[in-house]
């Protein structure tokens, strides 16, 4: 009899809890979608504030405007933790073209890559060698290369479904490619747009020199895949035809800025950390409202909405807006850092950085026996038509906490249209659907909210 009783006990229990979670979720997204800030703080971002790359004005008004918000939710506390960054300025817009015959050019837009050092004054103007890759590049060598402005023209391919794959695999032409083109003698790099879509805007992005010395830096600018195309036609039409092309960027000594960061303790264990992200700067050419101001919003909204509904939760759920993930990811290292100094623990690291679209699911990076319980979790997703529960990378800014015992996420969202935005002019607040932004939150909150109930097994 008494058996019975505990086990009608445990069953009622049982019970309750699943119907208390589908509850649970129900009330956040219901909240998320009738009462959620994600938008508004979204519009203010994009609108008053507007591109934040690291080191600028607008940057550090990010910082004071995400404070101030964070500080307004009654949070138990709020801070912003320094670190050094980068500063590189695009100084003067940039101006290109191609030349046919002598004075029959056809002006192309261009865009300077972050880090890119400047051309000379004048410009410079010279042949065109095209090449799909820099294995292609180094086949042709000095002898074709010398002297000669190289153009990297692989387009994303578009088979892939997931299109990170894509950009995965074309991006080096735009992070290594002035550095092996340097060594074959030419004088500049041009690279198209890492963009599954033809149009007319150049997206910009990060590229790296390596080690070499300022004096070996070779200018390196994107060109839109309209105008890739047209350049690749013009050159089997005439290979000898000419380019142009001149850039003011300049980088600067590097500068302070912060990491913006609230949390609310932990009820039972305040010492387990959650910690959920986005990255607050942006490139400077749109406003940065998918790259990744919908991230930090949606961010924020997980706190927001566990105030709004009244959740305690048992562990410490930390919000960290990281400052500089584009051009060196300092805010990340420097959150890591400090984490491990202050000998934190975290055990869940969840990450928004792929724009503000309908949310399908999420990647994970860690720990088999924590990704079998998620799994166990993937049904109380799926009326919100979110089921994408697969191992893989999580997010640039929370990788540098990753180690044996910490489970790592991305939310992943669809990624169809993130590269006609990403790192481009068009990156903008009307290309951010409020509902689609609202879902986004609303799935990293239900996610936060098991993770914190229930705990992810660290092995
Ligand atoms: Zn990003």
């Amino acid at each position: 009899m008494i058996r019975l009783v505990v086990l009608c006990i445990l069953l009622v229990q049982l019970g309750y809890s699943q119907s208390t979670d589908e509850e649970q979720l129900g009330k956040i997204y219901k909240t998320a979608l009738t009462q959620g800030k994600s938008y508004d703080w979204l519009n203010y971002l994009s609108n008053q504030i507007g591109g934040r790359l690291s080191g600028s004005i607008q940057a550090q008004q990010a910082v004071d405007y995400t404070k101030q918000e964070l500080d307004s939710l009654g949070l138990d506390r709020v801070w912003l933790q320094p670190v050094m960054v980068p500063k590189w300025v695009r100084g003067t817009p940039e101006f290109a073209y191609f030349e046919t015959s002598p004075g029959v050019t056809t002006d192309v837009p261009i865009v300077a890559l972050g880090g890119s050092v400047a051309t000379p004054p004048k410009g410079i103007k010279a042949e065109v060698v095209e090449v799909k890759s820099i294995e292609e590049l180094a086949k042709l060598g000095t002898e074709k290369i010398q002297g000669k402005i190289v153009f990297f023209n692989r387009p994303m391919d578009p088979t892939q479904i997931n299109t990170f794959a894509a950009y995965s695999g074309c991006v080096d032409q735009r992070y290594a490619g002035a550095k092996e083109a340097f060594k074959y003698g030419a004088l500049g790099v041009i690279v198209r747009s890492m963009n599954l879509r033809l149009d007319d805007y150049p997206h910009t992005g990060s590229m790296s020199y390596g080690d070499l010395p300022v004096s070996e830096r070779i200018p390196a600018a994107a060109i839109s895949t309209n105008s890739a195309e047209l350049l690749s036609t013009a050159l089997k039409l005439n290979p000898k035809i000419q380019f142009y092309f001149k850039q003011n960027c300049k980088q600067f000594d590097d500068v302070k800025s912060y990491n913006v960061i609230g949390e609310i303790k932990g009820s039972t264990h305040p010492d387990e950390i959650i910690v959920v992200g986005g990255h607050l700067d942006s490139w400077d050419l749109g406003d940065g409202s998918h790259d990744d101001g919908a991230g930090c919003v949606q961010s924020m909204e997980v706190l927001h909405l566990f105030k709004k509904l009244n959740y305690k939760p048992k562990r410490t759920i930390r919000v960290v807006l990281f400052m500089n993930e584009e051009n060196g990811l300092r805010g990340g290292k420097e959150y890591a850092k400090v984490a491990k100094n202050n000998q934190e623990k975290h055990i869940f690291g969840l990450e928004s950085d792929a724009g503000g679209f309908t949310p399908r699911g999420f990647s994970f990076d860690g720990p088999d026996a924590a990704f079998d319980q998620i799994l166990g979790w993937r049904e109380l997703f799926e009326p919100y038509l979110v089921h994408m529960f697969e191992k893989g990378g999580s997010g640039a800014d929370i990788g540098p906490l990753k180690n044996d015992e910490v489970m790592l996420a991305g939310l992943r969202p669809d990624s169809q249209r993130y590269f006609d935005y990403h790192h481009a002019e068009n990156d903008t607040f009307e290309h951010v659907n409020k509902r689609e932004l609202e879902l986004g939150a609303a799935t990293m909150t239900a996610l936060v909210y098991l993770v914190d109930k229930y705990g992810v097994p660290a092995q």
